[in-house]
């Protein structure tokens, strides 16, 4: 009741006019208005361009978060903008009932980027991993002769993957699960980077390891060389499905197009979604061989909006800008000077820097300031990061941010990080 005074108040004296609200009035009103599942930082935002992001004050902040990894190339690139553009004004959304010519050259040219054989398109990176999982058990149950509701998957403790109440069930983190049970049966844990707990815990009902190569939300954790390639040994030997899911991964993120690339792992199956629609957009997708995938029957699976025209035109322009700009280099190289400066700092907070390409964790050391306090330092000296765990500060710019940006990036956080 007291935040709708002190909205109604503040608002009022600006005459409800809403260009004359400040960040307050922002934060008034969200507090009033909008569900509290997230804790954003008190920052309103209220345009970008390439690698910068102006609040709602007018204040100019070098972006490093990149939208979670979805604006892989920066907030406006000409070529998604005009391809949005374009797809707006000729078809935007089209029954799943019929096809439409962008939604089909959009599967031919993901299938083709990722080297697979098909594709099913989805909207958000949850909504592809459940299809994943659906996917899994079915193929399970048809395929592989596992008894019907017996069907295990094996995913890693301290994943993320997604905040559907399955997806919850499948998190080894408290706080996502266990009030929102009952949960969803069929999850085994192992110990992330661990290729021999895996071998351990596959047995007759096993239908698939699903991962990420490296965990992101989990606190940008690398696993030891060689582990997806142990792992996709041990699948193809047990008849299991090795599921990567590249959502935040995917992409070039890495400095590969796909962390999977590092080991030379091709997976049985990819979950994508976030830089796919360029940030403009959301669109997901699974894809794979044509044997797994057609495993789904007509009205097994579907979205209204999922393969939306719109979508599929923005994507199939991303898709083709991280060829023509060699993205993944530029990450892999953006990377590479990043991580030396971070790690040059000579602070006295800092564990470790670790990560690949342009997916950078700083790890702080406890006792210290948390990645949350660094994290609002560093948001006022003007750099947009974002805590991942209570002592991780996720680094992930715009694959095309320019070495200048990166330096004037470099100068606050080295402050920050020294002061
Ligand atoms: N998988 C991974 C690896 C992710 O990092 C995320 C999002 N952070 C998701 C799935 C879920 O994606 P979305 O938020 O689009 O549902």
């Amino acid at each position: 009741m007291v935040y709708k005074w002190d909205a109604l108040i503040g608002t009022l004296k600006r005459g409800f006019m809403e260009e004359n609200y400040s960040n307050e009035d922002f934060i008034r009103l969200a507090r009033l208005f909008l569900a509290p599942n997230y804790a954003p930082f008190p920052v309103t935002f209220d345009s970008a361009s390439g690698s910068w992001i102006w609040d709602t004050d007018g204040k100019q902040y070098v972006d490093m978060m990149s939208g979670y990894s979805a604006l892989n190339l920066g907030y406006d690139h000409p070529r998604i903008a005009r391809a949005m553009r374009e797809q707006f004004d000729k078809l935007s959304m089209c029954s799943r009932k019929f096809l439409s010519r962008e939604m089909v050259l959009f599967a031919k040219e993901l299938a083709e980027f990722c080297g697979m054989e098909m594709v099913l398109p989805m909207n958000t990176g949850a909504e592809a991993v459940e299809t994943a999982i659906k996917l899994a058990r079915k193929w399970a149950y048809t395929r592989k002769g596992v008894p019907i509701n017996k069907a295990e998957i094996i995913v890693c403790e301290n994943n993320f993957h997604g905040r559907t109440t399955t997806i919850s069930s499948a998190s080894s983190i408290p706080q996502y699960k266990d009030l929102f049970g009952p949960l969803t049966p069929g999850f085994i844990f192992v110990p992330f980077g661990d290729a021999d707990a895996l071998l351990e815990k596959i047995r007759r009902n096993t239908a698939a390891f699903l991962v990420e190569p490296i965990q992101g939300e989990g606190g940008i954790i690398v696993p030891p060389k060689g582990y997806l390639k142990e792992c996709r040994k041990i699948c193809l030997n047990h008849n299991v499905l090795f599921m990567a899911d590249e959502v935040q991964t995917g992409f070039a993120r890495t400095g590969t197009m796909f962390a999977c690339d590092y080991e030379s792992v091709k997976p049985d199956l990819f979950t994508l979604g976030k830089a796919l629609g360029g940030g403009m957009i959301p669109i997901s997708a699974v894809v794979g061989s044509r044997e797994l995938l057609e495993v789904f029957q007509p009205a097994d699976h579907g979205s209204t909006f999922g393969g939306n025209p719109l979508a599929c035109h923005v994507a199939r322009e991303v898709l083709k800008v991280l060829k023509d700009e060699r993205i993944a280099e530029k990450a892999f190289e953006s990377g590479r000077y990043l991580t030396d400066r971070l790690r040059a700092i000579p602070s006295p907070y800092v564990k470790e820097i670790r990560g690949r390409g342009l997916m950078i964790g700083i790890e702080l050391k406890k006792g210290g300031p948390n990645a949350h306090e660094i994290c609002s330092r560093l948001i006022q000296a003007g750099v947009v990061c974002s805590d991942t765990k209570e002592y991780v500060v996720r680094i992930a710019p715009a694959l095309t941010i320019r070495k200048f940006e990166l330096d004037w990036a470099l100068e606050r956080i080295e402050k920050v990080l020294t002061t």
